[in-house]
């Protein structure tokens, strides 16, 4: 009797012990490498749906990199920047192994209407730049993470330093 449940207690922490290192490896090779070939292209895709939109409701066409980065604090999803004139929107990387479909569809249109506001030289600095204006835009662009009162600040105005 008490061999068996020697045995079902070895079997057990063998398994988990199985399962941990499963999900150590899967981490590791996440936060290894970039995203995957199928992710990017949904970025891409995306991005070109949002130029047309862009094009479609405010007759403009806007070229504006899109930066995957690991680098930027763990509770941002991404970020607007404008620094000297130059636009980017950087993503995070680590947010994808959570949802591909809200980085995309929710964190992405959400950046693009505050980079178009840059684009449209509008700097606001109330509401870390979740003004009407902004929301309009963000809707415009089909976005699906338009409300105004948001507690984090996802613009940035120049360099963009080491704490992202
Ligand atoms: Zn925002």
């Amino acid at each position: 009797m008490l061999s068996q449940v020697k045995n079902i207690f070895l079997y057990i922490t063998t398994i988990s012990l199985l399962l941990l290192g499963y999900i150590y490896y899967n981490n590791k090779q996440f936060n290894d490498n970039p995203l995957s070939q199928e992710i990017v292209e949904r970025i891409n895709q995306k991005n070109h749906h949002l130029k047309k939109l862009i094009y479609q409701k405010y007759g403009l066409s806007v070229n504006i990199p899109i930066k995957i980065s690991s680098k930027i604090k763990d509770n941002l999803f991404g970020l607007a920047v404008y620094d000297n004139g130059n636009i980017k929107i950087i993503l995070n990387k680590n947010r994808f192994q959570e949802s591909e479909e809200y980085m995309i569809d929710y964190v992405l249109p959400h950046e693009y209407a505050h980079a178009l506001m840059f684009v449209l030289k509008d700097f606001p600095n109330t509401n870390g730049g979740h003004t009407k204006k902004w929301q309009q835009i963000c809707l415009n662009l089909e976005g699906k993470k338009c409300d105004r009162f948001v507690k984090h600040n996802d613009i940035v105005m120049g360099k963009i330093g080491f704490i992202y």
